[in-house]
């Protein structure tokens, strides 16, 4: 393998190497695509086996940025970082604020955020060498926990799935099994209990179990295993990914399958054609999980409340153009995703090749 092999497979733009003895700093920045703006992702620590595994996954997750900013209708094109290391014993606020100088480095190209194995305490170090920086406490003036943002952009996709499959989006009586009450699932459970919905709930961890039926009256409680199998209108995955494989989707009797976790399909050309031909419809992962994104991006502007609730009310939208690409185009849900992504990097593209005469004031906007 070589690097420019790599970097052609996905057609990145740009690789960056940091490095700096001092704080222990071992850093890759990969920027996948700015068409439509900086490329915004988050920064992820992890004790990588090999420098390959770190480059690859670089690699992989700032080209999902890309389409997930794109059918998000975010201005922002697709990045990630990954610094190599033990995100519990190597961390210090030198090595996170090394890390900050190599992001200000790049003039804005990359905007950096809180990922797996970093927090916003890490990025708040961050924040003191670059202005290129998102996902700080709303003390500070950030945005905030993510958590309910994306829980609000999964029960819109959810009930834009209801309506395209029953023609109501009423949420009140209908079942939904919700697995993983953790962060979002807590607060997904909230919404689903506020509109009338039966909801059926696991985890592996008896606190947040207790902390949801504690909290909501009416709640029941199955084993992990049992979920898959529960009588439902709604599966709502919202722990782990890979949860929708050649194992679980023989025991679904769900409709459609609608939750926040990454990568929920074990084989995307497999089993989102699998969901398909089941008629189940699948509200595509990246596409429903982006309520914190667009939380996250938002801040970009000066952070507003509102307007990151109605930006996050747009999945709904989103979820039907989706839907109806799919029936349009005879494929599945996962496949219109990336398409309307794809679609509106080149249509975006194209009409930058007009000159304006005027540098536009750089600005972060999203689309209404
Ligand atoms: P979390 O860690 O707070 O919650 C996950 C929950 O799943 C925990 O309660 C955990 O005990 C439970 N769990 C783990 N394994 C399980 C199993 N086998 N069966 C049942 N429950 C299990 O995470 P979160 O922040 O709520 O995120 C949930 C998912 O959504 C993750 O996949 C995450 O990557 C994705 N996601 C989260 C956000 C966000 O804003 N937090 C944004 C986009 C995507």
């Amino acid at each position: 393998m070589t690097v420019f092999e790599e970097m052609g497979r996905r057609d990145h733009e740009q690789l960056v190497f940091c490095h700096d003895e001092a704080t222990g700093l071992k850093a890759i920045i990969a920027i996948h695509n700015t068409t439509l703006g900086p490329a915004l992702g988050g920064c992820r620590m992890w004790q990588y086996e090999k420098e390959e595994d770190a480059l690859r996954d670089v690699l992989r997750l700032s080209r999902g940025m890309t389409y997930k900013s794109a059918a998000a209708g975010l201005n922002l094109g697709g990045g990630k970082a990954v610094i190599i290391g033990d995100s519990k014993s190597m961390k210090s606020e030198a090595l996170f604020r090394s890390y900050g100088r190599f992001v200000q480095s790049l003039a804005g190209r990359y905007i950096t955020a809180e990922d797996v194995g970093t927090s916003v305490r890490d990025m708040e170090w961050v924040r003191n060498e670059t202005d290129h920086v998102t996902g700080i406490s709303r003390a500070l003036g950030g945005s905030g926990d993510p958590s309910p943002f994306t829980a609000l952009g999964v029960v819109m996709g959810m009930k834009a799935a209801l309506k395209w499959q029953t023609g109501s989006e009423s949420l009140s009586g209908k079942k939904v099994a919700v697995q993983g009450v953790g962060h979002v699932g807590f607060h997904l459970v909230k919404h689903l209990v506020e509109g009338g919905a039966q909801v059926t709930v696991c985890d592996i961890d008896q606190d947040n179990l207790k902390k949801v039926t504690g909290a909501f009256n009416g709640i029941e409680v199955v084993a992990p295993d049992d979920i898959y199998g529960v009588d439902c209108d709604v599966f709502a995955p919202n722990a782990l990914g890979a949860v929708v494989n050649d194992d679980t989707i023989p025991q679904f009797k769900c409709s459609i399958v609608a939750g926040s976790a990454n990568n929920v399909l074990a084989v995307e050309e497999i089993h989102a054609p699998a969901l398909k031909e089941r008629g189940i419809l699948y509200a595509p992962d990246y596409v429903i999980n982006a309520g914190g994104l667009i939380n996250v991006a938002n801040e970009l502007e000066g952070y507003n409340q509102d307007r990151a609730t109605n930006q996050v009310s747009s999945i709904y939208d989103i979820c039907t153009d989706i839907f109806r690409i799919a029936e349009n185009e005879g494929i599945t849900s996962q496949k219109a995703a990336n398409t309307l992504a794809e679609r509106r990097i080149q249509a975006m593209g194209r009409i930058k090749h007009t000159y304006t005469g005027v540098q536009l004031k750089k600005r972060q906007k999203t689309m209404p």
